[in-house]
Order: C-alpha cells, then sequence, then structure tokens
C-alpha cells in the first residue's frame, strides 16, 4: 500500500538566473540564460512523495488570487496532488524565488518572497484536521509559519500520525513543543549546525548534532551533507549510519534535499523500521534530481529511478 502523505508548506514560482559567477557588490553581471518553474520547499516535496511510487499525497498551503498561483495548482493536479486545502490568498500574492545558479559548479543561492505563504494560519490547520488525521506522514519546513506547523504537529501527534520536520531555511531555534511532536528531524549541515550550535563537519559532530536534538525530544535524525550523503541516527531502532551518496555529475543542486524528503517520505513506514533503505532510496532520487535543472522538472520517477539504477 501506497503511504497517505499530507504536506504542509510552501508554494513559489522559482525563476532561475544562469550566471557564471554570483557578483560582486556595485557590479553589473550578465546571466547566461533564464527561465521559470514551479518550486518551494512545500510543493516540491509533495511533488517528489507523489512521484516516488505514486504516494497519495495531498498539501496545505496558501497561493495568490493571481495566474502564478492558478499555475502552481495546476501543475500539483498534474501530479495527483490534492489541492482542496490550499487556500487562496485575498491579501498577499503567490511566493516567488530567485534562484541564482553558478552554471559552472551547480551551486545556489536563492532569495525568497514568502507572499502567501507567510498568510497560512492556524485556522486553515483546523480545517485540514480530517485529512491530516487520514495521513501516514504529515512533513513540514519553515518557508511557512513555524506556529502552524507545530499546530499541525502537536494535532498530528494528537492523533496517532507520524511527524517529518525539514527545518529548512535554517533557523536559530524550534519551539521545543514542535521539536517534542517530531518524530523525524531532517535537516541539511547548515541547518543542523544553526539548530544546535554543532559545527557539522565530520561523522561524529552530526553524531554531537543527533545528541542535541534527542535531548529536545526527537529521537530520530536524518542529516544530508550534499554530494557526500545522509547520516541517520535512529535511537529507538539503534541505528548510527552514514549512506553514501550517488556519484553523478550535478548541474543544479535545487530541490536536492526537497526531492530527498519526499522520497523518503512516500517509501517510508511508519514504524521507521525500514529507515536505511528508505534513505538509499532517497539518495538514489536526489540524485537524479541534481542532474537536471529546476526544482520540479529535475524530480524523477519511481520508474526512472528504478531504470537509472538497474
Ligand atoms: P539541501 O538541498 O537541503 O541542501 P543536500 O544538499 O544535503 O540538501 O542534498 C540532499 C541529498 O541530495 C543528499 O543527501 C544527497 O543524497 C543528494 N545530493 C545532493 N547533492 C548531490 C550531488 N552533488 N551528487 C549526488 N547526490 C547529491
Amino acid at each position: 500500500m501506497a503511504n497517505k502523505i499530507v504536506i504542509l508548506g510552501s508554494l513559489n514560482l522559482d525563476s532561475i538566473l544562469q550566471i557564471s559567477r554570483l557578483p560582486q557588490p556595485g557590479e553589473t553581471l550578465s546571466m547566461t540564460g533564464k527561465n521559470s518553474a514551479p518550486g518551494g520547499k512545500g510543493a516540491n516535496q509533495a511533488v517528489a512523495a507523489a512521484r516516488a511510487g505514486g504516494a497519495q499525497t495531498a498539501f496545505i498551503g496558501r497561493v495568490g488570487q493571481d495566474e502564478t498561483g492558478d499555475f502552481l495548482l495546476e501543475t500539483l493536479k498534474k501530479d495527483h496532488i490534492e489541492t482542496d486545502h490550499i487556500v487562496v490568498d485575498h491579501q498577499k500574492d503567490t511566493g516567488q524565488a530567485y534562484i541564482l545558479l553558478q552554471t559552472t559548479t551547480g551551486q545556489n543561492s536563492i532569495l525568497v518572497y514568502g507572499g502567501a505563504n507567510q498568510n497560512l494560519s492556524l485556522n486553515d490547520v483546523e480545517n485540514a484536521h480530517s485529512i491530516i488525521k487520514e495521513a501516514d506522514f504529515l512533513i513540514s519546513q519553515f518557508e511557512t509559519p513555524v506556529e502552524v506547523t507545530t499546530a499541525a504537529f502537536v494535532y498530528a501527534h494528537s492523533v496517532g500520525v507520524k511527524t517529518i520536520l525539514n527545518p529548512a531555511p535554517a533557523l536559530d531555534q524550534i519551539p521545543a513543543q514542535l521539536l517534542a511532536a517530531t518524530d523525524l528531524i531532517c535537516p541539511n549541515e547548515t541547518e543542523a549546525q544553526a539548530l544546535s550550535n554543532v559545527s557539522v563537519t565530520d561523522l561524529n559532530s552530526m553524531r554531537q548534532a543527533a545528541a542535541f536534538f534527542q535531548k529536545q525530544g526527537c529521537s530520530r535524525t536524518i542529516i544530508t551533507v550534499g554530494a557526500r550523503g545522509a547520516y541517520i541516527y535512529d535511537n529507538q531502532h539503534k541505528i548510527d549510519q552514514f549512506v553514501d551518496a550517488f556519484k553523478v555529475k550535478a548541474v543544479d543542486t535545487t530541490a536536492a534535499g526537497d526531492t530527498f524528503i519526499g522520497a523518503l517520505g512516500a517509501v517510508l513506514k511508519t514504524d521507521f523500521s525500514n529507515l536505511v533503505a528508505a534513505t538509499l532510496y532517497a539518495n538514489r532520487a536526489s540524485s537524479l534530481a541534481v542532474q537536471k535543472l529546476g526544482a520540479q522538472p529535475s524530480i524523477p520517477t519511481a520508474a526512472q529511478v528504478q531504470s537509472y539504477f538497474n
């Protein structure tokens, strides 16, 4: 049976600005290319979950009352994602992200305009209790208000639904109530460092960061470290292991982490007993995503992952 996933999070239109390097202050630099594509951490993770073995995916979020919002809703529907709990906001326009992609290295720097994402409300969560209650996993990030994610996670826990938190973009602190209602926290190295104050460089420091989260009430951690792979810690199943990434030529790492989290949620068992195998699958899916340009266009289907690794 495919997992039922509910994603609470952001929807953005990404403008991908291709450049050879970042401009210096005061410098004008010509772009080498430019295009736009649907994005936003929440939406990317939903698409990744839906494409990974057909997880039944529903979304809680907000778009503006504009063409961009209509376009983003349509793109989610194409991936069979349920959009009934995406509210059209009448005050703010749809979220936007400007991705400065350095074509020489595949590295990106991102500027985000939150827009309607910032108006996601506690009321929106209450209106979505019926879908959260039916889910296997509730997944959220920090591109929507943190108090809304907290309310959703606390409710999910009260009805026995498992939760995965991707604490991105980085915050210095997570509300204690949120971490206590999180079953698996999945930061990248920068986010792990910002939250734990541990300089995350090697296996030992990843262990220390996981110990920090455990002390705060979250007993499972996966730290993704880009081209190196991912570290897994699970106190319940006594897992303390690093899974290497696949060696590929990265052209655009946008949505690598989102692909990882969506794919992970789609194949993970609710008792977390297959955490290592699910991480391996997430590594595979995200290694395909980094080989293509754009966020959602680069997210592979289960069939694409299977044929690539056959
Ligand atoms: P984020 O996008 O949140 O910063 P990471 O950069 O840590 O996340 O990437 C998430 C996952 O994507 C990694 O754990 C790895 O599996 C995969 N990945 C990222 N970059 C590469 C790369 N250059 N080559 C292969 N896999 C990659």
